[in-house]
């Protein structure tokens, strides 16, 4: 119920005014995100990679509603690919459709993910394509399954929660996607999505072993001590190798697991959000965790 309610907030941009004044979620926005810029993210990312862990660079910013912001968004994007090899090589970029356009405009979408996905190979960079709400996920995979023939090790997260997603996994036949397997974080209908978090683990559990079986090099975006020792032991179990697949975690999220897993020989990677346009971002993380919600009013009643 209060991870509902935090979901609904997270589309609200009466609160999104109220909550982004507000002195008192700084420390909340801290905790979530590197900084404001590019190079706040660099020198986080830099100090992760001298313990091994690896990134992935999230430009904050969602659901746009003009082609301008988008393109900026893209020329931002860019800048950060470049940044990379120079500064931290290893490192991927995460991008939302819908910040690239895809609620005003598939085509110009698809035309920046294709900029972005140009300048990547270039600069010798994977791209890994986020999965957002219902509205975008399915012209975000049509998207995908456009661009995998030419970009075939780009990464794209997918939703066990949402009905589809098995169905959708199996639907590529030719070029096996590398995918981020997530639980699911947005609002969804019981059409949709299944809400009981059982049941969504349930499916995690069963997605994941799949996964590990028929798919290149697939990542498990989970803090989820069930999934991540069920992936462990499925590995082991099929013979995969501990170099073969990768988790990732949210930054903020459970710091002592990541050094844990890289002394256990894994490979994690962290997502690792940068920029000013956080709220939608943190209003998300908050519903994951609804012991966050006392901090989270007091900001409220304190801004
Ligand atoms: C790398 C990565 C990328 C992601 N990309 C997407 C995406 O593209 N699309 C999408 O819909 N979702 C994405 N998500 C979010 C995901 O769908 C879940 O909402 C989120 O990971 C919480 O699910 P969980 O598997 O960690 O399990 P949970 O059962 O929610 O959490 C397990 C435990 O982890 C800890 N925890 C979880 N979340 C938090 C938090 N916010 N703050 C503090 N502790 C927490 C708690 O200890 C909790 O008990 C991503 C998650 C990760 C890790």
């Amino acid at each position: 119920m209060i991870s509902r309610l935090l979901l609904h907030a997270s589309e609200s941009k009466k609160l999104e005014h109220t909550v982004s004044r507000s002195r008192l979620t700084r420390g909340l926005v801290k905790r979530y995100v590197a900084g404001n810029t590019l190079d706040d993210a660099l020198a986080v990312t830099a100090a992760l990679k001298k313990k091994n862990i690896d990134v992935s660079l999230d430009l904050l910013g969602e659901s746009v509603t003009d082609l301008i912001e988008s393109e900026r968004a893209t020329k931002e994007y860019v800048e950060a690919i470049q940044a990379i090899p120079r500064h931290v090589p290893g490192s991927t970029i995460s991008v939302k459709p819908s910040q690239l356009g895809m609620l005003v405009d598939k085509d110009a979408c698809a035309r920046n993910l294709s900029v972005l996905l140009a300048a990547a190979a270039e600069n010798d960079v994977l791209v890994e394509v986020d999965m957002e709400q219902s509205a975008v996920g399915p012209s975000t995979l049509e998207a995908y399954r456009a661009l995998l023939p030419k970009y075939t090790d780009t990464r794209v997260a997918m939703q066990a929660a949402v009905r589809r997603t098995q169905d959708d996994l199996e639907s590529f036949t030719e070029h096996k996607p590398r995918i981020r397997l997530v639980k699911g974080a947005f609002k969804e209908t019981l059409a949709v999505a299944v809400q009981d978090k059982d049941e969504v683990t349930y499916r995690y559990l069963k997605m994941s072993e799949w996964a590990l079986a028929n798919l290149p090099d697939p990542a498990f975006g989970t803090h989820d001590d069930r999934c991540i020792n069920h992936v462990k032991a499925t590995a082991e179990r099929l013979g995969v190798d501990r170099r073969n697949f990768e988790f990732q975690m949210l930054y903020g999220v459970r710091r002592k697991l990541w050094t844990e897993l890289v002394q256990e020989g894994y490979r994690v990677r962290i997502y690792l959000p940068y920029g000013t346009a956080w709220y939608p971002y943190l209003m998300r993380r908050m519903a994951e965790r609804p012991a966050n919600l006392l901090l989270f009013m007091r900001s409220l009643v304190g801004g």
